[in-house]
């Protein structure tokens, strides 16, 4: 059985795996719905939330299989999920623009511009904002990369929100302050050569 750790008494994430390569899978208690914050591609992940009978709707940070396999095997709802992605799932409501529910936990879900992945999206709830890999770089021709406008418009998002945390996926600490995120990204921005619309790290 797969461990489900807590955050608060309304938010908790089952822990990404390597092996089968599955992103963290984060869960917020509302009144009505479990809302789920990227699916994973584990097959415990699946049984774990199988065994919730709670009605469920999802948010799916962006189109990688190990975000969003489990989206076959899981009874939802409702999926939100990035125009990108939706080209891939074939279902769900398309984040366009920031959407706020509130279902007795508030729950925020909004584009997140992205260097890794085209049409990312990301959750806000109280504290805590889940960000899935949109804080990652890319690779283009075999080299590490962000796109410099990009990312400046994703930092922009950031600053934005207010929560105190991002839940970062597959990083070892998962919870990080949100200040030392920005920070990590203003560096890299810095780094930007002008005449350049990559920065290579
Ligand atoms: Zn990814």
């Amino acid at each position: 059985m797969t461990e489900i750790l807590k955050i608060t008494d309304k938010i908790s994430y089952i822990k990404a795996t390597g092996n089968p390569l599955s992103a963290d899978v984060g869960m917020i208690e509302g009144d009505e719905y479990l809302w789920i914050f990227d699916v994973g591609a584990n097959e415990s992940v699946s049984i774990s939330l199988k065994g919730i009978t709670k009605p469920k709707k999802a948010v799916v940070s962006h189109f990688h299989p190990d975000h969003m396999a489990n989206l076959e095997h899981v009874m939802l709802e409702e999926v939100f999920l990035g125009a990108n992605t939706f080209k891939y799932a074939k279902r769900g409501t398309v984040v366009a623009d920031d959407i706020f529910i509130d279902d007795g936990v508030k729950i925020h879900i909004f584009p997140l511009p992205s260097s890794h992945a085209k049409g990312s999206v990301g959750l806000e709830t109280g504290d805590y904002a889940f960000l899935g890999d949109a804080t990652y770089a890319t690779m283009k021709q075999g080299r590490v990369c962000y796109n410099a406008s990009v990312l400046k418009e994703e930092i922009t998002v950031l600053k934005n929100l207010s929560a105190k945390f991002f839940l970062i996926s597959h990083d070892e600490k998962f919870i990080r302050p949100k200040e030392e995120i920005i920070a990590e990204l203003e560096e890299i921005y810095s780094k930007r050569d002008p005449k350049e619309s990559f920065i290579w790290i």
